[in-house]
């Protein structure tokens, strides 16, 4: 899988294009940045010709401005006894909806124009979700990938040795996204606990069901990917029963998309990994991904080994698999144009960003074009920080909701931002573009907010 960032803008309006240009020369060198900004403003150019005062108040020259950026050493000491530095990242975007909230991602390749992008992101999804959460993001360029338990463990401690100054119940409440899962927030809480001596269960979401962790919170992500297909399919009378679905990734949003699909009658097709992809024409066994992934922290090439029905692509792009739907869930930027050609060739009827960011603008264009029912990140993968609200929830209140109450509460979180981000398109008269419709909706509750709080 090659990740691409482009760069061709095409013009923006009058009152947008301006704010683009400047965005750009103050942050250069910051490609997927720059690309989540023009998306958003794109989407909301009626926005504020039907709302001069967003205008008048400056509301996006303030919002493509992060209220703070702190960026800080972490040194750590390997199995080796050597030393090893990376770079940590926390960026607090808004706050004008409630605490900044919004991940941590552990992966090489990042750096401040990604965490940028997802913490900007996070502003709308996090709107959208009418949890009163405000958007953050943060991480660091350190790889999990063949580091020992010791060596993770180690290293959240010297990153939450930094982060703790930074984040708080009532201020900054982090999470895991990619390479941070429930070891790593367990390495970051403990860390927290000691250096300030308070169990504060509401620092951290994605916490274990034991210590202050919330029933759904793991398979949130995934399963909220899913409930917004089911939504934009019932609009044209439709549902996932036998429907072939394609999925990228092997982490926590791609496994539980992969199960949720499977419970509600689909058969879920594809999983993969920075290696390649696995096709298993009987259907995903989830149990033996789990195994693979998540106990043995192996590559997908195991599952088709052990797997008689399954068949491994190395380097292969799993988007050349025909499927009726399409639930992207790695990375950014990893469904381009030739991609989406293949799948629209292939028939797909649906594709929804597990992942954020993942289809490029240029895929973005060959499904609206050829009527794809297309659901972006900000809205299919809302479910994670909506549940991760809940888990807040329960955690100030000390109570423990069930499982089925808050799968419940997550499907009807998965219909409200369906509702919201459609009829946002119907009022602006693009309708059936949830892009727009996503961005139009979020974008109105924080520029609202915004107005009633003054200039901050
Ligand atoms: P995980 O770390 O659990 O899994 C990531 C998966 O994507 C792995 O299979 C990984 O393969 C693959 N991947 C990551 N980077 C690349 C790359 N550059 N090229 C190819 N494959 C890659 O992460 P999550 O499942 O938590 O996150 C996946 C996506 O979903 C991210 O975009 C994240 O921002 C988004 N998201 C996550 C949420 C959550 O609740 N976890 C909430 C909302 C969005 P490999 O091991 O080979 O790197």
């Amino acid at each position: 899988m090659t990740e691409t960032t482009t760069e061709d803008f095409h013009l923006l309006s009058a009152t947008a294009q301006p704010i683009f240009d400047s965005v750009r020369a103050l942050n250069p060198n910051e490609p997927e940045f720059h690309q989540a900004v023009h998306e958003v403003l794109h989407s909301i150019g009626p926005v504020l010709e039907r709302r001069p005062e967003f205008v008048e108040h400056a509301v996006l020259e303030r919002l493509v401005e992060p209220e703070r950026q702190v960026i800080f050493r972490v040194p750590w000491i390997d199995d080796n006894g050597k030393h090893q530095v990376n770079r940590g990242y926390r960026v607090q975007y808004s706050s004008v909806l409630g605490p900044y909230k919004g991940g941590l991602r552990f992966h090489p390749s990042v750096n401040i124009s990604i965490i940028k992008f997802l913490g900007f992101e996070q502003i709308f999804k996090n709107a959208l979700t009418g949890q009163g959460i405000g958007g953050g993001k943060g991480g660091a360029n350190f790889d999990p990938h063949g580091r020992s338990d010791a060596e993770v463990m180690r290293f959240c401690q010297s990153f939450m040795s930094e982060l703790h100054r930074h984040i708080g119940e009532h201020t900054d409440v982090p999470a895991g996204d990619i390479g941070v899962g429930g070891r790593e927030i367990g390495y970051l809480f403990g860390m927290y606990r000691k250096i300030t001596n308070r169990h504060e269960s509401g620092i951290l979401t994605g916490k274990g069901i034991g210590w202050g962790g919330a029933q759904v919170r793991t398979e949130a992500t995934g399963y909220g990917a899913v409930f917004f297909v089911q939504e934009m399919l019932d609009v044209h009378g439709e549902n996932l029963e036998g429907k072939r679905v394609a999925v990228s990734g092997s982490g926590n949003v791609a496994l539980y998309a992969i199960e949720k699909a499977t419970q509600l009658g689909a058969k879920a097709l594809t999983a993969s990994d920075s290696s390649g992809y696995v096709i298993d024409e009987s259907g995903i066994d989830l149990g033996l991904l789990r195994q693979i992934k998540e106990v043995e922290r192996g590559r997908i090439v195991e599952y088709a080994k052990r797997r008689a029905s399954a068949r491994f692509v190395e380097g292969g792009n799993v988007w050349e698999v025909p499927a009726d739907i399409a639930i992207p869930s790695a990375t950014q930027n990893e469904l381009d144009e030739a991609s989406a050609q293949a799948l629209v060739a292939n028939g797909v009827r649906a594709v929804a960003e597990g992942a954020n960011m993942p289809c490029t603008p240029e895929a973005v264009a060959v499904f609206q074009a050829a009527g794809v029912l297309f659901a972006p990140g900000k809205a299919a993968n809302a479910g994670g920080v909506a549940t991760s609200a809940l888990e807040m929830s329960q955690n100030a209140s000390r109570q423990r909701w069930n499982f089925a109450d808050s799968e419940q509460k997550l499907r009807d979180i998965m219909a409200d931002i369906h509702h919201a981000a459609f009829y946002a398109a119907e009022r602006y008269d693009v309708p059936g573009d949830y892009v727009a419709g996503a961005n139009i909706a979020g974008f109105e509750r924080v520029a609202n907010a915004m107005l009633a709080q003054g200039v901050i």
